[in-house]
């Protein structure tokens, strides 16, 4: 690959990648079912208070838990799939037209699968 050093892509996605996981671990768990799928933690629900209010906050706790996991698990596939591009040799190159992603683009977000004009495709 011309022009850019895909070594130092790998570095800022597998550095973003041990982060990504650490915060996943921390709201949520690998499902038992599927490696590449998270679940929020039940924990929360497994608390049973007798106070209602309690209760309330520990379902808004799993569900905020939850939307946060989404976005977590999103990134985390976008990481996975950026470091298979690189495994490939196709990584740095635009999805849509083929041609290389600008190095600006990738070094604000080295998991880019289009070019600047393919952003919103
Ligand atoms: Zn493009």
């Amino acid at each position: 690959m011309a022009g850019i050093n895909v070594k130092l892509f790998e570095e800022k996605i597998r550095s973003e990648l041990a982060t990504v996981e650490k915060e996943l671990t921390s709201v949520g768990r690998k499902s038992p079912s599927n490696a590449a799928d998270w679940e929020a933690k039940p924990d929360a629900m497994d608390i049973v208070p007798a106070d209602p209010n309690e209760v309330a906050d520990s379902i808004e706790s799993y569900e905020e838990n939850t939307a946060i996991l989404k976005q977590l698990e999103i990134r985390f596939n976008e990481l996975k799939a950026a470091l298979g591009r690189i495994k490939e040799g196709t990584y740095g190159l635009c999805e849509v037209d083929g041609k290389p992603i600008e190095p600006r683009r990738l070094m604000a977000n080295p998991a880019a699968t289009t070019c600047l004009k393919h952003v919103n495709k």
